[in-house]
């Protein structure tokens, strides 16, 4: 006999002989505590999120998917969705709950000639990546390989070659969509086209996407890239010149700031390791040459300690800061959105990172726009389009004793930027306990969702995520 968390908050008791029924039915399986499948659908990246679903069930396949959603539907259970499992929130695993795992669909498949890609929701960006770059493809999505495609897109999904290509949302054609009602939708422009807008930047509110199209853009298979590493001290001086270097940047140069301790590159003399620097990690989203150019400016700033720009393949350089965000560790994140960065807003940042808990925190500015900022904010339920930089404060660190010190220094650190921020967030930053989450993440195009949620979803079945209330 097992217990698992109804909609209305009770405990449901279920009988083997339903687990067994449901576990024949499907494609992949279903999973209970004390096996090791079980343990690795419940393991996220971020170890913070230690939680036991009562058991999972493995799809393989949108009619496991539909099977799955219809069991726990008609049981009244409560259901969560992994795919990466890189979500800082932790939302795809919660005790007592049923947890749907979806990290065996990895299939990636490239038409090369109608130039797009068909994705399965379990594949992680490395997945993605190394399918289109075998014709010198690619889609816009994030900068660290071993995060998931799925909930990557549905938040919005930015990385290098945003500002050339936009977000991934902006490049998604259509999804299969499995609805709380059991139906496999095809959202699309011309098909259940409010639900297509909704789950460009809604999350996993309105269903379980089975499979992503995506359009891809001529890339690589070299860019060149690479980081450019100044002491912290220049610091003041140096993120004032990223600024004017950021706002006149064509759309093919990408370059974000990374304040951190050093970490012991080959590249980098022993004397810095473990000393705060400041790393300009820049991409050129087209010819090697041009790139060589565009990255004048930023090449002779200052005196940096080391200058490893070169081409680089884009799928190690997509790889890139892998080493830095590996799994396991313990993390709290915070963020916000600027237009601009100020003299007085780099003064607050660099205070922060003069008090890092722990050798492993470190702060990005994501550099974005161009391409992404010439969309409209109510073309997709992302809105965010004006935002010119986006703060990721990466408070990472593995001792549980530290949990207290590092949460209370990204927190003010956060508070100390808020003045110069949009207000606005990007929710697939956003730890578990943010309260200002849907109106900052939604702004406007909050209302639309919840009456698109109240469409697809008027019981809130799908609820283990950033949470849009159905209206
Ligand atoms: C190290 C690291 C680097 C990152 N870098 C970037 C970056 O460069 N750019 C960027 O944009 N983001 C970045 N992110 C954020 C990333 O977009 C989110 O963490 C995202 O949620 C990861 O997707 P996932 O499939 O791995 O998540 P999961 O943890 O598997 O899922 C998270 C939630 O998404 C929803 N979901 C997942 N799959 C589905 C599905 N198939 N159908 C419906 N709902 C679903 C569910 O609500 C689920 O609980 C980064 C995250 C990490 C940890």
């Amino acid at each position: 006999m097992f217990e698992a968390k109804q909609l209305d908050g009770a405990m449901k008791a279920l009988e083997q002989d339903s687990l067994d029924t449901l576990g024949a039915a499907l494609r992949g399986g279903v999973f209970l505590p004390g096996s090791a499948d079980y343990d690795e659908a419940r393991t996220l990246w971020n170890s913070m999120v230690d939680r036991h679903p009562t058991f999972v069930i493995r799809a393989l396949g949108a009619s496991d998917v539909q099977k799955a959603v219809n069991f726990c539907r008609d049981s009244g259970l409560v259901l969560s969705i992994r795919s990466g499992g890189h979500q800082i929130a932790g939302h795809a695993v919660a005790d007592g709950t049923v947890l749907l795992d979806l990290s065996h669909m990895r299939s990636v498949h490239v038409d090369a000639q109608a130039r797009i890609a068909r994705v399965a929701p379990g594949a992680l960006l490395s997945d993605v990546d190394r399918e289109t770059q075998a014709h010198a493809l690619a889609v816009p999505i994030g900068i660290n390989s071993t995060t998931g495609i799925a909930g990557l897109a549905l938040g919005g999904g930015f990385g290098w070659t945003t500002r050339k290509f936009g977000m991934t949302i902006d490049n998604l054609i259509s999804a299969e969509v499995v609805t709380a009602s059991g139906d496999i939708l095809t959202a699309s422009a011309s098909s259940h086209p409010d639900l297509f807008w909704a789950i460009r930047g809604g999350g996993g509110n309105f269903g379980i996407v089975t499979s992503f199209e995506f359009s891809l853009h001529d890339l690589g298979p070299e860019v060149l890239s690479g980081l450019i590493v100044h002491p912290i001290e220049a610091a003041p001086g140096l993120l004032a010149e990223f600024t004017k270097i950021a706002d006149s940047a064509p759309d093919e140069l990408t370059v974000w700031s990374v304040m951190r301790k050093a970490p012991p590159l080959p590249f980098l003399p022993e004397e810095w390791h473990g000393r705060e620097v400041l790393i300009f990690a820049a991409c050129y989203s087209g010819a090697i040459e041009d790139g060589e150019k565009a990255m004048a400016d930023l090449r002779s700033l200052g005196d940096p300690i080391a200058d490893v720009i070169s081409p680089h393949a884009f799928v190690d350089w997509q790889a890139a800061f892998d080493p830095l965000l590996t799994p396991g560790a313990r993390n709290y994140w915070k963020s916000h959105d600027f237009e601009m960065l100020s003299e007085q807003a780099i003064d607050a940042l660099l205070h922060g990172i003069a008090t890092l808990p722990d050798p492993a925190c470190e702060v990005f500015i994501a550099h974005v726009g161009g391409a992404m900022a010439r969309v409209a904010a109510n073309e997709t339920a992302y809105p965010q389009r004006s935002s010119h930089f986006i703060m990721n404060v990466h408070t990472r660190w593995d001792d549980p004793g530290k949990d207290e010190t590092c949460i209370v220094w990204a927190r003010a650190l956060y508070d100390q930027m808020k003045p110069y921020s949009t207000g606005s967030a990007y929710v697939n930053f956003m730890p578990e306990d943010e309260e200002r989450a849907m109106a900052s993440a939604y702004g406007y195009n909050g209302q639309r969702l919840s009456q698109i949620k109240g469409k697809y979803d008027p019981d809130n079945f799908f609820r283990l995520n950033h949470n849009i209330l159905p209206s």
